[in-house]
């Protein structure tokens, strides 16, 4: 057995570890579906029989298969076989979030050798399906959309399924201090007055919007804004433009004096021009058995292997060769490098030689989102509720479960973390009685995704110049070193969809190379 052949060996055990474990995490998921379900008594029968007709689906697709023998025939193709003779990974991907794992999976299955090199002790990134309170939840990204194209054909490839979460029964909105109720829809129709000025122009400025830079002279004029700048440029009364702030911030999931305009615009380019859609696209739809099943059905459909907790310190170049150097000491070669960790902590690696200058102003810039994603299991009336307030620790906040024993799960964005703290209960209760009063906090959690060395910030919100000066130079590749992860999408930037797609991206230029 050669160097190549025992690190396939090792992959196989791996991959077998990996899915035994996903079909015991089912279990576990089937078991909060049927609480969920129990809330509405009709809805019971059908979603138990459209899990076991899923589960079904998704053996057929191999999911639950522990060995795939067509790997193990397959040998590496031509293309890389000029280094055959040499223990040297064709391709070392750094980064095992949706990006890494899609790149990882494209170049083994080019017939390139690839090492994925992850810091945590889990694949995933900035999407976690961890259980919390009895509960599967997900405490990074959670939502998907059949309008992002990319995540979406993951999906029917691996045959998951997904469900629509419900729509709020109550709302209630603030116009200063006034705290004001009325169905979703009264709430919506406000929002929509506001919105409607925000994105005007924006159809000129992102007519393709997965080519964000075709229209670039139309685009610079946002491009240079952030959302405080262009929420002052709008003829707002006081409630349109509280009502507005608080959707903003939620989806800047950070200060609206800092955030760049273009990073909201885009959604809704990339929503068909629809309030209604963006709304939808980041928040209905969620897996049936959360996103990690689409992390491993990616990287379970090829054999690359996985060397996770090993944070990467830096990545050299020399004579067409990568080397990458982890913290702890290791030198790997490679003939290509992936690097597919997020922007706000591309600062952690060392590059010799340096990437361009605008690459290293853009990672000096980085990127603006700093929120939080709150969990709050209360008591209070068994509703799905929904209440927004702009500057509020966690100011878009809305039911996710309502148990069968009344209680219920509360999912809160707040836009900055640090003004959010789960731990103390108290505190959060407080801020629960100044959005939504009547409830009892009865237990919280949050990741702290800003203070977390390995993501340094949450969903990609770029800043004012990104799209104009920095965007297309992150995606050019520097010798043999390529940039990749949702934070440089074309698309869905700042989305599982963005990662997918600078996943495909990246394999497929490492392929070329
Ligand atoms: C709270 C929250 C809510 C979100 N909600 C949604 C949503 O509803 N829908 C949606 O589509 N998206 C959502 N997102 C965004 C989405 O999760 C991300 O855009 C996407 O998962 C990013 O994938 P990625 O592979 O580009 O980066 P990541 O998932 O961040 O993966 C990068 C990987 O690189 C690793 N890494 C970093 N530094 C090093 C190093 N030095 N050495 C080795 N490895 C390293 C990290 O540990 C990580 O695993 C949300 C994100 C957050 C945080």
């Amino acid at each position: 057995m050669d160097a190549r052949e025992r690190a396939r060996a090792r992959v196989v055990s791996h991959l077998v570890c990996e899915e035994r474990s996903l079909a015991g995490e089912r279990v576990d998921r089937r078991g909060v579906v049927g609480e969920r379900v129990q809330v509405d008594g009709a809805a019971v029968a059908g979603g138990e029989q459209r899990h076991e007709e899923q589960k079904e689906t998704e053996a057929a697709h191999g999911l639950n298969l522990p060995h795939r023998p067509d790997f193990h025939a397959r040998g590496p193709r031509p293309a890389f076989s000029r280094i055959d003779s040499l223990p040297v990974n064709d391709v070392i991907v750094i980064g095992g979030g949706f990006a890494g794992v899609t790149a990882a999976r494209e170049t083994t299955l080019g017939g390139a050798s690839t090492l994925l090199i992850e810091a945590r002790d889990r694949l995933g990134g900035r999407t976690w399906t961890d259980r919390w309170n009895d509960t599967d939840i997900e405490r990074g990204g959670g939502w998907v959309h059949w309008h992002q194209p990319h995540v979406w054909a993951e999906i029917t490839r691996a045959g998951l399924g997904v469900e629509l979460g419900e729509d709020a029964q109550i709302s209630s909105w603030f116009a200063g201090e006034e705290r004001r109720t009325g169905p979703i829809t009264e709430r919506d129709a406000i929002a929509e007055r506001g919105w409607n000025q925000f994105v005007d122009g924006v159809e000129g400025a992102l007519p393709l919007p997965h080519d964000p830079l075709f229209a670039r002279e139309k685009l610079a004029r946002f491009d240079g804004q952030t959302i405080a700048e262009r929420l002052g440029e709008l003829d707002l009364d006081e409630e349109e433009g509280d009502v507005l702030s608080a959707e903003l911030e939620s989806l800047a999931h950070g200060r609206l004096d800092d955030a760049g305009a273009v990073a909201v615009l885009r959604w809704h380019a990339l929503s068909g021009g629809s309030l209604a859609l963006t709304q939808q696209t980041g928040g209905r739809v969620t897996f049936l058995h959360g996103t990690q099943s689409l992390v491993q059905a990616i990287a379970t459909k090829a054999p690359f292997e996985t060397r996770l907790s090993t944070p990467v310190a830096a990545v050299t170049q020399e004579d067409e060769r990568v080397e990458v150097h982890t913290r702890a000491g290791e030198t790997i070669p490679a003939r290509v490098a992936i690097v597919a960790v997020p922007l706000n902590a591309l600062g952690g690696i060392e590059f010799d030689p340096p990437l361009s200058e605008t690459k290293r102003a853009a990672i000096e810039l980085g990127q603006a989102s700093r929120g939080v994603k709150i969990f709050i299991h209360a008591r209070g009336e068994p509703v799905f509720t929904n209440g927004i307030k702009p500057g509020h620790p966690f100011g878009y906040l809305d039911t996710e479960i309502v148990y069968p024993d009344g209680t219920q799960l509360m999912i809160g964005f707040g836009y900055d973390a640090e003004i959010c703290d789960a731990s103390d209960l108290a505190a959060v209760q407080r801020q629960l009685d100044e959005i939504i009063p009547g409830y009892e906090a009865i237990a919280a959690t949050a990741h702290d995704w800003l203070a977390d060395e390995f993501s340094r910030g949450t969903w990609a919100i770029h800043r004012p110049g990104w799209y104009t000066t920095y965007h297309a130079e992150m995606q050019r590749p520097e010798g043999s070193v390529i940039v990749a992860g949702s934070d440089f999408a074309n698309g869905w930037a700042g989305f599982m969809d963005g990662a997918i797609e600078s996943g495909l991206r990246a394999g497929a230029t490492a392929l070329g190379l």
